[in-house]
């Protein structure tokens, strides 16, 4: 049987802590789709056409160790304002999202778009600062030299193109929980989507 857990928000919410935590938690199959995206971006950057590349995704594409720059998710937040491209990414989502045994799939359009009828829907956000202060701290513990102010200009430059753009843009489904994690632990914002997720099932 089905089960689809959406979970949508901006950049550096914790939606992808929480997405794993949650998928682990209840033995549910995880994607985080903004590896797609990030994918064709990277493709993108290398000379390929957007479309093109987004249309030829491999699985080893997700896998390349440079995804999660701030230059590709640059790129990433760029492909993913071209229509074409959402669309040759659709069937792919949605197929996983109803695998069975259950999924959670993390993106800013889950809820909206790819998953309308997810069994939950949870729009995980947090506040600027708070945002760029967890991501700082991630890169400079992969080694990565870059200030705070470099970390929020790259967050708010995303965010705004996410939410601005004409294709499913980045805003909560009208039947999504509200989970904002700005004075919360990992572990509490965790506790409160696993608590969430018990009662859709109950
Ligand atoms: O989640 P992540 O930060 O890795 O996503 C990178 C970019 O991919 C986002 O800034 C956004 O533009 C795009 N994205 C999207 N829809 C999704 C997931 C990611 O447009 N479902």
């Amino acid at each position: 049987m089905s089960f689809t857990v959406a979970i949508d928000g901006p950049a550096a919410s914790g939606k992808g802590t929480i997405s794993r935590a949650v998928s682990e938690f209840f033995g549910y199959a995880y994607l985080d789709t903004g590896l797609l995206y990030r994918a064709t971006g990277r493709r993108m950057l290398q000379g390929l056409d957007a479309v093109e590349a987004a249309q030829g995704l491999q699985a080893a594409d997700l896998e390349a160790d440079d995804l999660r720059t701030a230059e590709v998710g640059q790129a990433a937040s760029r492909v993913a304002a071209i229509p074409e491209v959402r669309a040759a990414l659709v069937d792919f989502q949605r197929a996983f999202a109803r695998r069975s045994g259950g999924a959670v799939l993390d993106g800013r359009d889950i809820g909206t778009v790819i998953c309308p009828d997810a069994e939950v829907k949870l729009y995980v956000t947090a506040g600027d600062d708070e945002r760029a202060r967890r991501r700082h701290k991630e890169l400079c513990e992969k080694g990565q030299e870059v200030t705070l102010e470099e970390v929020l200009d790259d967050l708010r430059i995303r965010d705004a193109r996410d939410s601005a753009r004409a294709t499913a843009p980045l805003k909560p489904a009208d039947d999504a929980i509200l989970l904002d994690t700005s004075a919360m632990t990992i572990d509490q914002a965790v506790a409160q989507a696993i608590k969430v997720i018990d009662a859709a099932q109950a």
